[in-house]
């Protein structure tokens, strides 16, 4: 029997990713799309998995919507990966996360129990709920302490999914992931934000890269690892939660000071705080600052996951180390660059009436 699948958020990073594991696998898979001005598939075609997928008008703001889909569909399984993912910008627009990133998925979940109870149900939560964090490394016990309307809202989202397993014994699992990256990651985030314009400077296209807290520290892994775990968590003989992470961690300055290298650059650090500079020794020429424009009212200072149950339970494990991470991302965008690549590729995908 060929299992059916539908992935809300696959225009994302990991929606892509995810989307052609499944492809892979003979899945049926449904891609669950927002109405925007350009439908987007840069990702799915960056992965030629573009005409693989059926996509689905789905909006998480939109119960009928909801409603009327998963009742349609009727999918072995359900991956929730739709968000509005971006920390900053959670702070500009809190309620407007809160609606799509918390009651998003309690909408979901109401379809599933009134429509659909045999969905297995996956929701996207996020190291971020860990926030000011009170231990580490941080695991599935480990208590919360959100420090942004995205992580409260995710919070939110990772608690309702517990609360409709053991309400209703439906399937439903969440996966605590730490930050993941890859060539597909959003442009905003610092890492690809780094990639990107330091190949810009490499190129000579571009003089400066203007970071915010260069000493915040991230566990950063590769998003196809980790769309692996994704799998494996909804795979379990039964529902549960799990950390998913590298169990290292590194800051941003260690981050940007490898991407440089790659590029050839010889990075020094030098100053602090507001004043800390990156030079490069070969040229002289100061190629980072730090822009006060970029600090958050609240930071998350460190993160470090512990994946011990997912590697115990599940087998799961990251094979991608750092290194590897940012010379993938580095050779993608200076590629990319090169050939003056735009991330935008507008397509009739033919699902608006
Ligand atoms: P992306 O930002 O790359 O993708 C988010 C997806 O959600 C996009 O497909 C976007 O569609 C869709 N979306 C946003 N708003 C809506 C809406 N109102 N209705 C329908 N779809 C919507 O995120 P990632 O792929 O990086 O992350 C996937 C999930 O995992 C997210 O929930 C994120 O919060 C979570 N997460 C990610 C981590 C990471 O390091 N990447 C770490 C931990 C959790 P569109 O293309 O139209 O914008
Ligand atoms: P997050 O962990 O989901 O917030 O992922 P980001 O990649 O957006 O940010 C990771 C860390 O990098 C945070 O602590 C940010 O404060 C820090 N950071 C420093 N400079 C920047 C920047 O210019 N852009 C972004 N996005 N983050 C930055």
């Amino acid at each position: 029997m060929v299992k059916s699948a539908l992935i809300t958020g696959v225009t994302g990073q990991d929606g892509a990713y995810l989307a052609k594991l499944l492809v892979q696998k003979g899945y049926k898979v449904y891609g669950a799309v927002r109405r925007t001005s350009s439908s987007d598939l840069w990702r799915l075609c960056e992965l030629g998995i573009e005409k693989a997928v059926e996509y689905v008008p789905f909006e998480m703001s939109e119960e009928s919507n909801i409603y009327r889909k998963v009742a349609t569909l009727q999918v072995d399984e359900l991956y929730n990966l739709a968000a509005q993912s971006f920390v900053a910008t959670s702070f500009e627009q809190p309620l407007y996360t809160t609606q799509i990133d918390a009651l998003g998925v309690c909408r979901i979940l109401e379809a599933i129990r009134l429509s659909s109870g045999h969905t297995k149900f996956y929701q996207a939560s996020t190291s971020e709920m860990f926030g000011k964090a009170v231990e580490t490394p941080q695991t599935e016990k480990t208590p919360f302490y959100p420090r942004s309307p995205y992580g409260v809202a995710k919070l939110y989202g990772h608690w309702i999914t517990v609360n409709y397993r053991e309400s209703y014994n439906l399937f439903t699992c969440s996966g605590i992931l730490f930050n993941h990256e890859s060539p597909l990651r959003g442009p905003e985030f610092v890492t690809r934000k780094a990639t990107t314009a330091l190949a810009e400077i490499r190129h000579g296209r571009r003089e400066m890269l203007k970071l915010g807290n260069l000493d915040a520290r991230r566990d950063w892994g590769f998003a196809g690892d980790y769309v692996a775990g994704i799998w494996a968590i909804i795979q379990a003989t039964e529902p549960n939660d799990y950390v998913l992470a590298t169990g290292n961690t590194w800051s941003v300055r260690d981050f940007v000071s490898r991407a440089a290298t790659c590029l050839g650059f010889d990075l020094e650090w030098d100053g602090a705080g507001e004043k800390e500079t990156g030079i490069d020794r070969k040229t002289g020429k100061t190629i980072i600052s730090v822009d006060p424009l970029y600090y958050r009212p609240a930071e998350v200072d460190q993160l470090v996951g512990n994946p011990a149950k997912a590697r115990r339970q599940l087998g799961w494990q990251t094979s991608t180390s750092f290194d590897e991470l940012v010379e993938m991302m580095i050779r993608a965008d200076y590629n990319r660059v090169g050939s003056s690549f735009s991330e935008s590729k507008h397509r009739d995908i033919g699902i608006m009436p």
